[in-house]
């Protein structure tokens, strides 16, 4: 069994319908209810849960160049282990280097392992 088929049985087996079909808007109603409009037809939702694909705000990665890797929730700067971007130098942390676990606490680690990185940088 193929995982989409594992989920869709999972989803199923929890009456949980699954609509296939490409979305082509959305219409809201008040602040909870929407229809999602499939290119199959329109579907009617009580809450609608969306997570958009992010991308930088800034332009600054293209001018410059940067790496960067295309992830199923967006556009993040590429960048090692110890967050060097593809910029020899030039290090990178929080959402713009990791659209797919975007949170304070993840940016600020990154934060400090970009930083320290830097600083050895520097010194070896
Ligand atoms: C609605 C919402 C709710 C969230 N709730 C939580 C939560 O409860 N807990 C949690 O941990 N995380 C939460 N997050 C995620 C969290 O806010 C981010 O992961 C975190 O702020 C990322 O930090 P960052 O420094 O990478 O980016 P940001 O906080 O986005 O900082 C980037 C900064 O760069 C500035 N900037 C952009 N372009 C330029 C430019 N050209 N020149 C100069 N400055 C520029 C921006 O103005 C901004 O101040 C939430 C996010 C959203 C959108």
């Amino acid at each position: 069994m193929t995982w989409t088929a594992s989920r869709t049985y999972s989803l199923a087996a929890r009456k949980v319908p699954v609509v296939d079909g490409q979305i082509i808007g959305i219409a809201r109603h008040g602040s909870h209810n929407a229809t999602v409009k499939l290119d199959t037809g329109p579907v009617a939702v009580d809450i609608l849960f969306a997570h958009p694909r992010t991308k930088p705000s800034a332009t600054l990665h293209e001018t410059l160049g940067f790496a960067t890797v295309n992830t199923s929730t967006g556009i993040a700067l590429k960048v090692d282990e110890r967050r060097q971007t593809s910029i020899p130098g030039i290090y990178a942390a929080g959402d713009l280097a990791n659209p797919g676990m975007p949170s304070v606490t993840t940016a600020i680690s990154q934060g400090a392992t970009a930083g320290i990185s830097a600083q050895q940088s520097m010194l070896v």
